[in-house]
């Protein structure tokens, strides 16, 4: 996508419109200042300026209005949602990002859980899918804070009265070290059965709310706690979406991206994207 950095280095505002045949989780990893589900909104320059994501409206002070843009869709299916990007503190787009903000220091205090939590809650009202229980990822062992506590009191405000929030649905069993470091399949690995269950879901729709999300390991390791004790769909809302392309590991030989393939007798390796004209570089993974 490079389109979008290209227009955030020349200083102009990146519109995207979902036309696109781009699969929706690359869309999202570099996903547009602006995102509108039809072309004719385009012409509509008066509201293009006031359409950003909810999160990234909300967290400014600004006002929202709700399209269907709004919501950052993270998945080919319809799994994974954010309220708007999350920018590393490394990225030159931290500086101007109020949700990034927003979400770093929610790891401290609840200073900014009024602002995610409406955030949260319109973005609920708004999908075209409403859970039954909002459960968020619990802290790990060693962390005393629930984060999401008060942000979730402030969300269920605005979210259809149906729609109950259980801040404690789910139990860290163990900590997992030195995760921020390991790669995408890593961290599935390394994540798989940290997560229990505190109730039992009873075929329940279940919205789980995590910060900021990366790879998915650690929400997907939620899911299957959630799923093996009978909820009978998961789906996740994140505050953000990372916008690094964690999973592009760039081909030393060439400058293509490199992928994840299985070989023919199922060992995993980095293979380029050029294979096999361009390129035929691998690596270990
Ligand atoms: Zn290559």
């Amino acid at each position: 996508m490079g389109d979008v950095e290209a227009s955030y280095h020349a200083g102009i505002v990146s519109v995207g419109v979902g036309w696109s045949p781009t699969s929706p989780f690359e869309f999202s990893s570099a996903a547009p200042d602006i995102f509108v589900g039809r072309p004719s909104t385009l012409l509509r320059t008066d509201r293009l300026g006031s359409l950003p994501y909810v999160g990234e409206s909300l967290a400014a002070g600004r006002p929202y209005y709700g399209h269907w843009g709004s919501i950052l869709r993270c998945d080919d299916g319809p799994g994974v949602y954010a309220l708007g990007r999350y920018f590393t503190t490394s990225d030159p787009r931290h500086a101007g990002s109020r949700l990034s903000e927003a979400v770093l220091r929610l790891k401290e205090d609840d200073g900014p859980a009024e602002a995610l939590g409406r955030a949260l809650g319109k973005a609920v009202d708004r999908l075209d899918w409403t859970p039954d229980i909002v459960v968020p990822v619990p802290p790990k062992p060693s962390q005393a804070r629930n984060r999401f506590a008060a942000l979730l009191g402030v969300a269920a405000q605005h979210m259809p009265d149906e729609v109950e929030v259980e801040r404690d649905g789910l139990r860290c069993t163990r900590e997992v070290e030195g995760y921020k470091a390991l790669g995408p399949l890593e961290r599935r690995e390394a994540v798989k059965g940290a997560f229990e269950s505190e109730f039992t879901w009873g075929r329940a729709k279940i919205l789980l709310v995590d910060d900021v999300y990366t790879t998915g390991g650690t929400t997907a390791a939620c899911a299957e706690a959630l799923l093996g004790d009978g909820a009978s769909e998961v789906r996740i809302m994140a505050l953000a979406k990372d916008q690094r392309t964690f999973a592009r590991k760039v081909c030393p030989a060439c400058g293509r991206t490199m992928r994840v393939r299985i070989s023919g007798v199922g060992v995993k390796f980095w293979g380029c994207s050029g294979y096999p004209d361009a390129c035929r570089n691998t690596e270990d993974l």
